[in-house]
């Protein structure tokens, strides 16, 4: 199969399965051309996956197609952006009809879930990689920043992390037990935090979502915002699976995506409480820089907000 059979085949159904009212033209001509309502901002960002970096070695496809839409949308999660639409560079080494096929139903999948249409996209020959440009909308001036955070307001997370570090182990388990199963569905299936993105926007003062781990993507708030944190080591929620996840993939584990952010305490009294239920308060904003973490049983240790994977660093 060519590349324009591949389209025709696979991704222009996609993008008619998946399309949606603002979509004023999607796959088949030179760009495609998505209408902003007026008094929206667009936000929009690009995420790359390398095989044998971002994924596994010969990843199922179909779990491949979901990760990588979900991962991107993400970070529309973060800025509290509604999903609309998406562009996909895609490199095969080969066209393989059944594979391609595969990373379409699990990016269809993850298309009606999060709703975000397929515009359009690219095809090079190469190894695997996918490239996925995500555009929202949020009302002017709204987008949630990592650098609104203040001394005083709470730090908070959306969830247990540390599942797909837990995760790790098991990956290549050819029987893993039903235990491990929330921790393998932690790495494959993850699940981007998009109602909860736009019902804090004009609530929290910053967001980011949890790709690098706790540590490093809070870190990145403070070092935005001119801040530092105190975190309960206690408060700190951790996935359940086979075993609780430890501490130290709660903090240093990557793939969470949750959202951790940071809002006064008086917000989070006046939210609605299904959704200050998902918040789970982990700490504090203080106006000492650096990251602080207290055990419960005394020591304060001083955690270096590292910088997250560095692509280039650790080769
Ligand atoms: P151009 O050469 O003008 O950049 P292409 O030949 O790369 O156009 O693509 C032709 C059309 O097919 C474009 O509208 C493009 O958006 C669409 N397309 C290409 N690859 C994909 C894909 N993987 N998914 C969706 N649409 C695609
Ligand atoms: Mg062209």
């Amino acid at each position: 199969m060519g590349e324009f059979e591949l389209i025709r085949r696979l991704f222009r159904p996609l993008a008619e399965a998946t399309r949606q009212d603002g979509l004023l033209l999607g796959p088949g001509d030179d760009c495609a051309i998505q209408r902003v309502p007026p008094g929206q901002d667009l936000v929009f960002s690009v995420d790359t996956l390398v095989e044998g970096i971002h994924f596994p070695l010969r990843y199922d496809p179909e779990l491949l197609g979901w990760r990588a839409l979900a991962v991107a949308v993400s970070d529309l999660a973060a800025m509290g952006a509604d999903p609309v639409c998406y562009t996909l560079a895609l490199t095969l080494p080969e066209a393989d009809e059944a594979r391609v096929g595969a990373l379409v139903s699990g990016l269809q999948e993850a298309s009606l879930s999060f709703g975000i249409a397929l515009a359009g996209g690219d095809i090079t020959r190469g190894p695997l990689t996918l490239t996925l440009q995500v555009h929202g909308t949020v009302p002017q001036g709204q987008g949630i920043l990592r650098s609104g955070a203040r001394p005083g307001d709470l730090v908070a997370v959306t969830g247990p992390l540390g599942g797909a570090a837990a995760a790790l182990d098991w990956l290549d388990a050819p029987y893993p037990p039903e235990s491990a199963k929330p921790l393998l569905d932690c790495y494959h299936h993850p699940i981007p935090q998009v109602d909860l993105g736009r019902q804090l926007r004009g609530v929290v003062s910053a967001a980011i979502d949890i790709s690098d781990g706790l540590a490093a993507d809070l870190g990145h708030i403070l070092a935005a915002s001119g801040v530092g944190a105190r975190l309960e080591a206690a408060a700190i929620p951790r996935q359940h699976g086979v075993a609780e996840a430890t501490l130290e993939q709660a903090l240093y584990g990557g793939d969470d995506y949750q959202l951790c952010v940071t809002l006064p305490a008086g917000e989070l009294a006046r939210l609605p409480w299904d959704v200050a239920s998902k918040l789970h308060v982990i700490g504090e904003i203080c106006r000492a820089e650096g990251l602080y973490l207290q055990h419960a049983d005394g020591p304060r240790e001083s955690l270096v907000p590292g910088t997250g994977y560095d692509h280039f660093k650790y080769q």
